[in-house]
């Protein structure tokens, strides 16, 4: 089964979808939000609205272990994930889609593992899905690859930050990508990420951040980004190759 995770703008995939049942999921972390499950292209797909339905929660505040362990529960094994990013960069624009291949990590208050009892060491050197990226990159018109900031919000950032993120290699920021990345490759789940640019970040644009204007652009590019997901199911085989599967291999460390 292939998961989708969505922020704002991707709703519409399940009216593609075929027989769409829904379901919240108990688990150990509290209640998932509704997931709709239906066929696609002959495949089994399942969608999450990350914030719950009408933006509930904000990003600091999303159950992500809710959500990811809700996801393996019912059998995903690979997710994709779009998430609205500022660009640090003028050559990525608003409105372009980024395909990110790296992560840093600025969040500061989330729960970001499920192995708080016994010690386990995920590699997570290469922390998105390569063949799941592929198939995405192959399914459009996408930047195909940069390094996803992530930061805790739900404030935007400061010129300084932003100065600094570039520095460190950045190319988009976002709130939502961690730690979901993090959980999946936990739970041995491939998981990537279309970063859909909804603004330049503070001080790389000239002007001053409104919610409205992220919305504008978002509503612009919900088809495009539909259809992208829609043809990188479509070219997802049934059998996963990569290590993601056996992520877990290795990793745990024995009690002595
Ligand atoms: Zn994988």
């Amino acid at each position: 089964m292939i998961g989708i995770i969505g922020g704002t703008g991707i709703y519409e995939i399940v009216e593609m979808g075929k027989d769409v049942e829904t379901k919240i999921i108990e688990t150990p972390y509290g209640e998932s939000p509704e997931i709709s499950i239906f066929k696609l292209h002959g495949k089994d797909i399942a969608f999450m609205p990350r914030h719950a339905k009408g933006h509930a929660n904000p990003p600091h505040m999303i159950n992500y272990r809710a959500n990811i362990y809700a996801m393996k529960k019912i059998g995903v094994e690979r997710i994709i994930a779009t998430n609205a990013v500022g660009s640090l960069d003028l050559s990525v624009k608003p409105g372009d889609f980024l395909i990110p291949h790296d992560f840093i990590d600025f969040t500061k208050t989330r729960e970001f593992t499920f192995y708080d009892t016994k010690t386990v060491h995920i590699d997570i050197t290469e922390p998105y899905c390569h063949d799941l990226r592929n198939y995405l990159i192959e399914s459009g018109e996408v930047v195909p690859n940069g390094v996803y900031v992530c930061t805790e919000g739900p404030r935007f950032e400061t010129a300084a930050e932003i100065a600094m993120f570039k520095q460190l290699g950045g190319n988009v920021v976002g709130m939502t990508g961690i730690p979901e990345a993090i959980l999946a490759r936990e739970l041995e789940i491939c998981y990537a990420s279309i970063c859909m640019v909804s603004n330049y970040a503070a001080s790389i644009s000239p002007t001053k951040l409104t919610i409205d204007e992220v919305f504008e652009v978002v509503e612009g590019q919900k088809e495009n980004l539909v259809k992208l997901i829609s043809e990188a199911i479509t070219k997802t085989p049934d059998k996963r190759e990569c290590p993601c599967s056996y992520a877990l291999l290795g990793a745990e460390i024995d009690e002595v």
